[in-house]
């Protein structure tokens, strides 16, 4: 029998999954792909087949957004048995936002483990409650079928201590405050088709740019994560789609201290309504961003280049120089206006875009006058996701 994956990626506003089927050798054959994005009113679950085509489109039922997030997964789990003829997959991968200082690789879930993932969830509360919450319904469901945990967190384990640290007291730092970062899927799923693109410069000093709705960057070398510009939660560093990236504590003190919002208000406004969405007042879709005129939302844009621009300087003062920028995400793999932008921006490293290049979308922007060449690479954490699981229950 085929080893089919069913890859779960859980947030607040989505949920997006995955089916691939182990082929020979190392490849893997997609099978499903689908998600129910924006949980709102009207959500839709929409499901399309290896070959990308719309397969099926229902409305998720479900009065609050929990109740929609719980009606997604059902939808999801009944759709992947009808479509496989009511055979059950083999395993299950759930992206899992923050691993802390425990998880330092893809586990198997266990009570245990699932106790330790529950008790992180503070931490990425747009993220982690939803996981949980998968990985009990499908425990409940499916009390045989291994899940296995795949965490943003991981990959940034080589990281120095130093490169993690806060200028706060040792003792928090030992605690665990400390920095973090995220998006390791991503950036290991990167890593790792570079060099079939780049040839050895993807083993020199490279900055991954993941610009999506959340955004950061990495700085890596040889291979591994040196930097990044997410800290301790998702929140820190670049400005995003609805959260506000790097900011004063300060400010949060302050919001606080004034007494006109509650905890649990001020952690809202820093998540869900700032970065684009608060600086434009219109959108936190970049999309919808460049096609405007008004002046707000022309500032969000300019800030959000801006702040990738700076992150950029930052990551290459930790790497001392940088031989190759890489763009991926939503943003960095389809806007080639933005992607034009940042690259300008960075001439000073020396980036020296490829004007057409770009337009085109080949995986190469830069001209053969840069001394930094300039990549486009898709990202696919649900694959990433899906070849940790597949090697786990192979052990
Ligand atoms: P997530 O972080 O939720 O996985 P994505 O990586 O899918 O998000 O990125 C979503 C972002 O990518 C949105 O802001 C969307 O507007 C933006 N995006 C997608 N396509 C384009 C495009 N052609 N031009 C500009 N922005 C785009």
């Amino acid at each position: 029998m085929t080893t089919t994956v069913l890859t779960l990626n859980s947030g607040s506003s989505s949920l997006k999954f995955s089916v691939f089927a182990e082929a020979t050798g190392s490849r893997l054959k997609l099978q499903l792909r689908g998600d129910a994005t924006d949980l709102g009113g009207d959500t839709r679950l929409r499901v399309e087949n290896g070959a990308r085509e719309l397969i099926r489109e229902r409305s998720v039922p479900g009065k609050s957004r929990a109740e929609r997030q719980a009606a997604a997964l059902d939808l999801v789990l009944d759709t992947v048995s009808t479509e496989a003829g009511g055979q059950l997959f083999s395993v299950v991968g759930h992206r899992v936002v923050h691993g802390g200082d425990i998880f330092m690789r893809p586990v198997g879930i266990d009570a245990d483990t699932l106790t330790s993932i529950r008790e992180l969830s503070p931490l990425a509360p747009l993220h982690q409650p939803y996981a949980v919450a998968a990985i009990e319904t499908i425990m409940q469901r499916y009390t045989k079928l291994p899940q296995i945990a795949c965490f943003d967190t991981a990959f940034h384990q080589t990281q120095s201590d130093t490169a993690r640290r806060y200028g706060l007291p040792r003792e928090l730092h030992d605690a665990g405050i400390k920095r973090y970062g995220f998006h390791g899927l991503s950036y290991e799923f990167v890593a790792r088709a570079l060099p079939a693109l780049a040839g050895p410069v993807a083993d020199r000093r490279v900055i991954i740019a993941h610009l999506g709705n959340g955004a950061s960057l990495c700085a890596l070398n040889g291979g591994q994560s040196v930097a990044t510009t997410m800290g301790f939660t998702p929140l820190d560093g670049l400005i995003m789609g609805t959260r506000c990236g790097a900011l004063d504590p300060g400010v949060v003190l302050h919001l606080l201290r004034d007494g006109t919002r509650t905890v649990e208000q001020v952690e809202a406004l820093l998540y869900d309504q700032s970065g684009l969405l608060g600086v434009s007042g219109i959108s936190s879709d970049m999309r919808e961003l460049q096609a405007s005129t008004d002046k707000n939302a022309v500032e969000a844009v300019d800030l959000f280049c801006d702040s990738v621009a700076r992150g950029i300087g930052a990551m290459a003062a930790a790497l001392s120089g940088v031989d190759a920028l890489v763009f991926t995400g939503g943003i960095g793999e389809n806007s080639a206006p933005l992607r034009e932008r940042i690259c300008r921006a960075c001439e000073w490293l020396g980036v020296r875009v490829d004007a057409i290049a770009n337009a085109a979308g080949r995986a190469c922007i830069t001209n053969g006058a840069s001394k930094v060449s300039a990549w486009v690479v898709p990202t696919r954490e649900d694959e990433m996701i899906a070849r940790h699981a597949l090697a786990y229950i192979a052990r």
